[in-house]
């Protein structure tokens, strides 16, 4: 199937523009082997590649110049499928924004297409292409958070030794992971996420219990998440705890029972966040809503769990806004890679920061992630990256620290 591949690169310092001719001639050769059209703008900083081509060897060659090390920061922006190749089969055509002219450039590109004018004005290949010509002022990348500027150095689990074991009479208990601040090497929060006394995930606990009771268990649960908190000493941290919105609505006194819990184990209601999945949400929102209230009013906060997972998305944020949202891990992994990635967590930092929501991305598992996230403003991380959910504690932290 005639594939159409567009991404954004930055050619590597030690390449210079002199050596982009003879990279673009080794290409052509290379391009016309296997089939595919492309061009190739460049204006001194960032350059924009269309392939055209079959599916197949697109693809295949799209993974070797991912690959190659004069390409730095290869980003995914479109893949399409079509009818017929927008341009002459010529294997590779350079075009540099340094010795022509945008508008020359423009002309040029539009001259080598197959395409009529009036079907090229509405074509995204073509506004990527228009786009990328007409940008103002091309700047030098920010290198501040470059991978492999950064490593790694571990702390040893702050709150000290884990509780080991079962503690008696719990039907459950909870790993806590904690939510960093890199920037400013403190935690932000630690998540306590639900375990079977066998260690189990919460899926197995929930499917393993009293399918009538799963709204009362989940509720009654978050006493020993709160019971933990205080063993191991959170002193002002936040705790955060995850609840099916359910179990506030059906279960009577939910939200008194959280705040008795809450006292009963030295902390403040505003110390504690009850986190709920976007989807769970907008199912009964109504319902929901009047819970909402009740916690507010009590002081705890709220965060929306996976948010960009389901389908209520940003119009959800028209009927509330929550204290925090947390940015879903499919939307984040490997967002270093994706053109589309990226532009949605622009606009969700965007939303996010004129409404003062405080923003998570979860699920960081790459330090190229977590480098790509923080240049665009994110400040708050939980995932592998930096600490593993730990059974009854906290484990080691892991912090980016640059290389000297
Ligand atoms: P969640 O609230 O989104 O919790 C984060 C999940 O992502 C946790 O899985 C955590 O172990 C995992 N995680 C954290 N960092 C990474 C990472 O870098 N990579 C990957 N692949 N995973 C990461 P866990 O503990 O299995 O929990 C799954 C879900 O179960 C939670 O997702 C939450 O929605 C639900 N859950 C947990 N505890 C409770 C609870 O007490 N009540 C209710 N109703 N749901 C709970
Ligand atoms: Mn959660
Ligand atoms: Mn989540």
């Amino acid at each position: 199937m005639l594939t159409t591949l567009i991404y954004r690169s930055q050619l590597n310092s030690s390449c210079k523009s002199i050596h982009l001719a003879s990279l673009v001639e080794k290409a052509r050769h290379r391009n016309a082997k296997l089939n595919i059209t492309g061009i190739l703008l460049f204006n001194g900083y960032d350059i924009l590649q269309v392939l055209e081509g079959s599916e197949e060897s697109v693809i295949q060659l799209f993974h070797k110049i991912r690959e190659d090390k004069r390409h730095s920061d290869v980003v995914e922006l479109m893949r399409d499928y079509g009818p017929r190749r927008r341009f002459e089969n010529v294997g590779m055509l350079l075009f540099d924004l340094q010795v022509k002219s945008p508008k020359s450039v423009l002309e040029s590109v539009l001259r080598y297409s197959k395409l009529e004018s009036y079907l090229a004005s509405d074509d995204r290949v073509f506004k990527f292409i228009q786009t990328f010509i007409t940008q103002k002022n091309p700047s030098p990348p920010d290198t501040t958070y470059n991978a492999d500027k950064w490593t790694l150095s571990r702390e040893n689990a702050p709150f000290g030794e884990c509780i080991n074991g079962v503690i008696a009479h719990q039907s459950c208990q909870f790993a806590l992971q904690p939510i960093v601040e890199p920037g400013e090497g403190k935690i932000t929060s630690l998540e306590a996420l639900i375990r079977g006394n066998d260690g189990g995930s919460p899926e197995r606990f929930f499917q393993a219990i009293d399918q009538d009771k799963v709204y009362e268990i989940d509720l009654q649960t978050k006493a020993y998440a709160f019971a933990l908190a205080e063993k191991i000493g959170i002193g002002g941290h936040k705790i955060a705890v995850n609840l099916l919105p359910m179990s506030l609505v059906n279960v009577p006194g939910a939200v008194e029972f959280l705040v008795d819990q809450i006292k009963l184990h030295g902390l403040q209601p505003e110390q504690v966040v009850i986190e709920v999945t976007e989807n769970e949400m907008i199912s009964g929102f109504n319902q929901f809503n009047s819970a909402i209230k009740h916690l507010r009013a009590e002081g705890i906060g709220l965060a929306i769990d996976d948010f960009g997972s389901g389908y209520a998305g940003l119009s959800l944020l028209t009927k509330f806004q929550p204290d925090k949202i947390k940015i879903d891990r499919e939307i984040v992994s490997n967002i270093h890679l994706s053109g589309p990635k990226q532009a949605i967590v622009r606009s969700i930092v965007s939303c996010c920061t004129d409404m003062e929501i405080s923003l998570v991305a979860e699920g960081i598992e790459k330090i190229e992630e977590w480098c790509w996230l923080e240049s665009a403003g994110i400040r708050r991380f939980q995932g592998f990256l930096f600490s593993r959910p730990q059974l009854n504690g906290v484990g080691d932290i892991h912090w980016p620290q640059v290389t000297r």
